[in-house]
């Protein structure tokens, strides 16, 4: 990070932070250095500065952490997803059409499944269920009777129950098959209902994805058919006078594929597979090639996992064209295509925005130095020693300085082991210890070259800021598997950032952090953010959270669900944009309640304790109902810091 000290320009915080090569589009770095969200992929001019969003919200008396999603975001991708392959598959020629499908369990609020299902509804986008539940929901909400509902995980009699209900009011329900046992039931109740239904197989794939999840796929993945038990299938449902119920073929090798090999190859197989199952007289009339299209979160555009080396057109590309030359060479008819993707969705849509409360720095602490008569020979040293740093400029003497100071640190810590430094001695020698490495650092800020060694104290001297949230509630894939969110202040990008930090949440887990970064080559442990002041509040998004972290989150600490807004743009605002709606978080009485706890309860054993001491004459009454007040509406207010 060597960049002037006196000039500093947007482009030099586009090069820290990768706006524009994560943002998609959605988001850049505004000349004022506010963050912007541009949310509607069509409308370039129609920009959001999302400092203000975040002023009213304050206005509004919303407390932070909070979430912010742009619905026009997501209804961006969803159109440009369903165009792209609308485009694709008319220039290609192909025969079949896109029946898109979004997955229920990369975000499953019903606002967020109400928005894709209604910006989905002209492009016919159904949805997919992986559980009782999310078909529960997708019953209710997939109501448009063109699109399809994907019904994926292992299933038990209620849950075939529940899909045929679906088939009863005419919804295209496609009951996939990923176990052969699921046949069975389904194929007995089929029967005693006296239904037809709509089946899919799900292929296990040789092929493997590449990434985090290349488990998905490959002999030992969990869900799937092989293929002798996809021909068995095929001859058991022929004996059951069902075979022609068989009208899709699935497979999903994994989510975050960060190679676009992976999905050629897999489109080759099962383009292959289908056209086998063609020629023996299966009649599928649809492949469905699962999710997986993956998100650059690091905007480095490569295969490291947390990014990929291709965009969606190239995506949807491979698989129009792939399935177009396979079919053509087998001569068989193109099947119409789903895909399931959510991560691809969503993820952009929202982001958390916090604010950073403190800093913990190993030389914040100031303690005073003064020479004490009698002292050790080492606190003396190491005085002297910053001292010489006034000459160290001339001499270029920093590295002798360093080692120095390294080695006096260390016999310092063996004095006092052993008895022979006090206390007072060896907090003199700490403090004077970071103010040496403070100062080298400064000092060498200037220079061409830095030595090796000595760019280890920029690591030694970085801060730790402390932001009021939780890591597990809101960032779980950061601590769970090491992804990359991108961190950037909301603001103040037109001023260098001189800090290098990483940031520690509020929970009482030292695993509550976020220290991976994007960095300049590769992934950083830390990152340039600026000085904090007193009289300004300082807030950082993490974003990229709509897939997956926005629901995934858990109950550490007793956290709980943030406090939401759902943010419409709009033209004729001089702002560009309104709140529709404000979704509140968690209050402590709502975390306390899901742990079987009862507030009321609660508070009337406080209360009575309270009673006990005033009647004890050591709690005079008034204060007493003053207590107990504030233990109520500490109950019933946010569990994250207050500002
Ligand atoms: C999780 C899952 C998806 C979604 O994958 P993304 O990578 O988020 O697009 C799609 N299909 C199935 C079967 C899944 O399990």
């Amino acid at each position: 990070m060597k960049t002037s000290l006196t000039q500093w320009s947007i482009e030099d915080a586009e090069n820290i932070y990768q706006v524009k090569r994560w943002g998609n589009g959605y988001f850049d770095i505004g000349e004022n250095g506010d963050i912007h969200v541009i949310p509607r992929y069509d409308q370039p001019n129609l920009k959001i500065n999302l400092k203000e969003v975040v002023k009213e919200m304050q206005s509004e008396g919303i407390q932070f952490p909070a979430v912010i999603r742009f619905h026009d975001i997501l209804r961006s991708q969803v159109e440009l997803l369903n165009k792209t392959f609308r485009n694709t598959i008319e220039e290609a020629n192909y025969e079949g059409q896109y029946f898109g499908v979004f997955p229920v369990k990369v975000n499953q609020m019903r606002e967020v499944i109400e928005e894709i299902v209604e910006a989905g509804s002209r492009y016919n986008y159904g949805l997919e269920a992986g559980s009782k539940p999310e078909l529960i929901a997708a019953l209710a909400y997939n109501t448009n009777k063109n699109s399809l509902t994907i019904l994926n995980g292992y299933k038990d009699e209620e849950y075939l129950r529940l899909a045929l209900l679906g088939l009863k009011i005419d919804r295209n329900i496609i009951i996939v098959i990923e176990k052969f046992s699921e046949l069975i039931k389904l194929v007995e109740l089929a029967k005693t209902l006296d239904i037809k239904p709509i089946i899919g197989l799900r292929v296990k794939m040789m092929v493997k994805g590449r990434g985090k999840w290349e488990h998905s796929s490959g002999e030992r993945a969990k869900f799937g058919l092989s293929i002798a038990e996809i021909l068995n299938a095929v001859a058991y449902l022929e004996d059951a006078g069902l075979s022609d119920c068989v009208k899709l073929l699935h497979f999903h090798i994994g989510s975050q594929l960060t190679d676009i090999r992976a999905i050629k190859e897999a489109v080759q197989e099962a383009s292959l597979v289908y056209s086998k199952l063609i020629k023996l007289g299966v009649p599928l009339e649809y492949v469905d090639v699962g999710g997986g299209l993956a998100i650059d979160y690091d905007g480095s555009q490569s295969t490291n996992d947390s990014s990929c080396n291709y965009n969606l057109a190239e995506y949807v590309s491979d698989i129009v064209y792939g399935f177009k030359q396979n079919c053509d060479l087998e001569s068989v008819p193109h099947p119409h295509l789903v895909s399931e993707s959510g991560r691809a969705m969503t993820a952009h849509h929202s982001c958390v925005i916090t604010n950073i409360i403190g800093e913990i720095h190993p030389s914040g602490t100031q303690y005073s130095t003064g020479k004490a008569t009698g002292e050790h020979i080492i606190v003396t040293n190491i005085r002297d020693l910053e001292k010489g740093l006034i000459e160290a400029e001339k001499n270029n003497s920093h590295q002798e300085i360093y080692n120095d100071v390294t080695q006096l640190k260390s016999q310092a810590m063996q004095a006092f082991k052993l008895g022979i430094l006090s206390l007072d001695e060896l907090a003199k020698v700490e403090t004077l210890y970071w103010r040496i490495l403070n100062t080298i650092e400064q000092q060498m800020h200037l220079h061409e070259f830095i030595p090796e060694e000595l760019n280890d104290i920029s690591e030694m001297l970085s801060s730790q800021y402390l932001a009021n949230f939780s890591v597990f509630q809101s960032a779980a894939d950061s601590w769970a598997i090491d992804q990359i969110l991108p961190v950037v202040p909301i603001s103040r990008l037109n001023e260098k950032p001189t800090k290098l930090c990483s940031l520690v949440d509020i929970t009482c887990d030292s695993d509550g952090k976020i220290d991976k970064f994007i960095g300049q080559d590769s992934v950083a442990n830390n990152i340039p953010m600026h000085t904090l002041k007193e009289e300004e509040d300082y807030f950082i998004g993490i974003f990229l959270t709509g897939a997956y972290q926005d629901v995934m989150g858990d109950m550490h600490n007793l956290f709980g669900r943030l406090n939401e807004v759902h943010i419409v743009s709009y033209d004729d605002d001089p702002k560009d944009f309104y709140i529709e709606e404000v979704v509140n978080g968690s209050s402590v009485d709502n975390v306390l309640s899901t742990m079987q706890y009862t507030p009321a309860i609660m508070a009337q054993m406080i209360k009575k304790e309270i009673d006990a001491q005033i009647a004890r004459g050591k709690i005079k009454p008034r204060e007493g109902v003053n207590l107990i007040d504030f233990y109520e509406a500490c109950l019933n207010g946010y569990t994250y810091l207050k500002q």
